[in-house]
């Protein structure tokens, strides 16, 4: 009976030799490179997307490794500008940029194409330890390019992902060579896996210690009489010991040589050994961060974050995040495989897999991750690509093998018509993933023209100044105009967006206000002891302690400043319109009780057609000029004004404004070269990005332009 299962799940295995599985590596990189090159060269041919004849990068958090590797190539940063010049990817990026002949626009956009692709190395050695090397080839072939792995290592993606999956492929390899070989050095191997997959990913502990655990329940139920496998596993209990790489690494590499001269006589001291680490691996908290993620993804506290230690009761930034969602089947089931069909076929696969193989099962925390998608957003997804393309691969040749052998008429005679039939499988494998590709076009995070106004703003501003933008901007600011932010990509909970969304949605008078504040409360708050958010800082200051109380002084023409220590921008896209309304909800709250408020009418109507005095925006919705009304079905709302605005041949803006005298309604933007129709009630027609980026109507005693294009704009506050 068990002779007959195993026959069952067998595959023919094959290992090649050394020359001929370099080969195939080159191969399985190459193309998972040269694919990853077709979005380069698509978007080689927009010049919007050039910066320096060279393609920007598509993730914005890429500027903040890049403002890190500029950094260190400088050899100096300020104080608090938070540039991360101590992360491990922007001293690599430093210095690659240092070795290679290429510009620095061209190491990074390459980098995650060229490091991602790695992955198929640890893929090809797992097939091979198997001696399934053509397993290995075909998941290569696959893992290098499904759709979430590509999509967080394409080219341009320039962010830490392009090692994330590869370094735990690697630990996963060095685990199963281990345990197949047996030998120490695979132990020391997995243990140096796991410390620098930790040192690039701080967020790695969790996946390595599901690792450690994985690697004591294969030991209790496959081969628990084996003291090898014990040793394995004090090795991997050392590398997750907080202690930092260096002395991880130094203890793993004592116990390697204390094993290794000890030979049985050390072995004896393996269970005491294991003990103590086991110990000391509770002791210091080694289990904390598993059930900080559980908390945080699963139960997903939705008070997160940025309320600080006072009363005040900010926008909880989470509620925003569509990431941590769940996701239909469909979706998740695509991005692991490419298609629900070849999910479903993937898991079979990789459960014939590990039942042939037990040491397969080595794979599941990763699997585990990968499913947890299901609930705690398409990020893990990712996680799952490599078991399940190992998965893919040994169905395929499974099926081959089976297939050939009906064909070829004796079944192991086959071989070649086998390789042949398994690369067929292989292409219709790999035809959703590479269709996905050729439609994933994603532009670059910033166009060439706002470029060119950061890197003016860069010529203009100190590095010491702060520039006012929401948080979305923040990275790709300070990466080209090398100055301060208020809020970017990593530092955007709902207490520190609350004021820059207060100054981008309010009037002139008391956005300034807010500017100058929160520009001088931000800088202070790195060096002194304050407790609390900015807001509930400038509060106790002023001596007041009702936040509405605050809110309307600000606008109130008396008002005292505290002194001035840098220049503060503005720095506001025309991109930013789409999420106006979005900003705005960040700052249009009860803080006392965080219930939303009224939020502004904020209307864009980008479709609409001029007919006479009327502008039509649908079947029964439509503006009448001359009679100042705007219909909408049955309901007829009278318009205050409407502003016209068109750009002239130098690029200066020209405004035409026309009031409808006695009328309290709706104020109507009609922005020609934009071919947008803006439809706002008072307040947002009064808010400063209104007035400074649509009608450039500055008020000459607070804001003084500084930079005027039609896709973005700049401000330099006055006081
Ligand atoms: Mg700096």
């Amino acid at each position: 009976m068990k002779n007959r299962e195993s026959e069952f799940l067998k595959v023919e295995e094959g290992r090649f030799s050394t020359g001929t599985f370099v080969l195939l590596l080159l191969i399985a990189y190459s193309f998972a490179v040269a694919v990853r090159y077709l979005w380069i060269h698509w978007a080689g041919t927009h010049p919007e997307f050039l910066w320096h004849g060279q393609v920007m990068i598509n993730t914005n958090d890429g500027y903040y490794w890049a403002e890190g590797a500029r950094d260190i190539l400088a050899g100096h940063h300020q104080p608090h500008d938070l540039s991360p010049v101590e992360a491990p990817l922007a001293i690599l990026t430093a210095w690659l940029a240092r070795v290679l002949p290429f510009s620095f626009e061209t190491i990074i956009l390459w980098m995650p194409a060229l490091f991602g692709s790695l992955l198929v190395v640890p893929m090809m050695l797992i097939g091979r330890v198997l001696r399934l090397d053509w397993v290995g080839f075909l998941a290569a072939m696959l893992a290098g390019i499904v759709w979430s792995y590509y999509n967080r290592t394409m080219a341009g993606y320039y962010d830490t992902d392009m090692l994330t999956i590869v370094l735990p492929t690697f630990v996963l390899y060095g685990m199963i060579k281990a345990v197949v070989s047996q030998k120490n050095r695979y132990m020391i191997l997995t243990a140096f896996m796991m410390l620098f997959y930790t040192w690039w990913y701080p967020a790695a502990e969790p996946l390595n210690t599901a690792f450690a655990a994985i690697v004591l329940i294969y030991t209790l139920i496959f081969d628990r009489k084996n003291p090898y496998l014990y040793k394995l596993l004090l090795f991997m209990l050392v590398a997750l010991l907080p202690l930092g790489w260096m002395v991880d690494g130094g203890l793993a590499t004592g116990l390697y040589l204390f094993f290794h001269f000890g030979k049985q006589k050390a072995d004896r001291l393996i269970f005491p050994l294991l003990l103590i680490a086991a110990a000391a691996f509770v002791g210091m908290g080694g289990l904390d961060p598993i059930w900080f993620q559980i908390r945080g993804y699963l139960f997903r506290e939705s008070v997160a974050g940025g309320t600080g230690t006072s009363d005040l009761h900010f926008y909880a930034v989470s509620k925003t995040v569509r990431e941590a969602g769940k996701i239909p089947f469909e979706i998740f089931a695509d991005r692991i495989s490419g298609d629900p069909v070849l999910f479903v076929l993937s898991l079979i696969g990789y459960l014939l897999f590990a039942l042939r193989y037990p040491v397969m099962w080595l794979a599941l925390p990763m699997m585990g991750l990968g499913f947890l998608a299901m609930k705690g957003g398409l990020r893990f997804t990712v996680y799952a690509v490599p078991p399940m393309a190992l998965g893919m691969g040994y169905a395929t040749v499974w099926f081959s093998q089976r297939l050939a052998g009906v064909l070829a008429g004796e079944r192991w005679q086959g071989q070649r018509v086998a390789r042949f039939l398994s690369l067929l499988i292989l292409a219709a494998v790999l035809y959703p993933n590479i269709r996905h590709i050729s439609d994933y076009k994603v532009p670059t995070v910033f166009s060439k023209p706002e470029v060119e106004v950061l890197d003016r703003l860069k010529k203009i501003a100190q590095r010491e100044d702060y520039v006012l933008a929401w948080w979305d901007y923040g990275y790709p600011i300070r990466y080209y105009s090398d100055v301060k932010t208020l809020i970017d990509g990593g530092k955007h909970s709902g207490d520190v967006n609350f004021p820059v969304s207060f100054a981008l949605t309010r009037p002139q008078l008391a956005s300034a206000r807010m500017a100058r504040l929160d520009t001088e409360y931000t800088e202070q708050a790195y060096t002194t002891q304050k407790s609390g958010s900015y807001l509930a800082m400038m509060m106790r200051d002023y001596n007041l302690t009702d936040p509405e109380e605050f809110l309307i002084a600000l606008g109130q023409p008396i008002f005292k400043l505290p002194s001035r220590s840098r220049n503060v921008y503005y720095y506001l896209p025309y991109r930013m319109m789409g999420i106006y309304p979005t900003i705005e909800f960040f700052s249009r709250l009860d803080l006392k009780t965080g219930t939303p408020s009224r939020q502004s009418t904020f209307y864009q109507i980008n479709r609409f057609a001029r007919k006479g005095n009327l502008i039509i925006f649908g079947q029964d919705a439509f503006v009448d000029l001359k009679s100042g009304t705007v219909t909408s079905g049955k309901k007829h709302l009278p318009l205050s004004l409407i502003a016209v605005t068109q750009y002239d041949a130098n690029g200066k803006l020209h405004k035409k404004i026309k009031r409808y005298p006695g009328k309290e309604g709706l104020y109507l933007i009609d922005m020609r070269d934009y071919h947008k129709i803006l439809l706002l009630d008072e307040r947002a027609y009064r808010s400063a990005y209104v007035q400074l980026f649509v009608l450039e109507n500055n008020d000459p005693d607070l804001f003084e332009p500084v930079i005027l294009t039609p896709m973005a704009k700049v401000y330099r506050l006055k006081k």
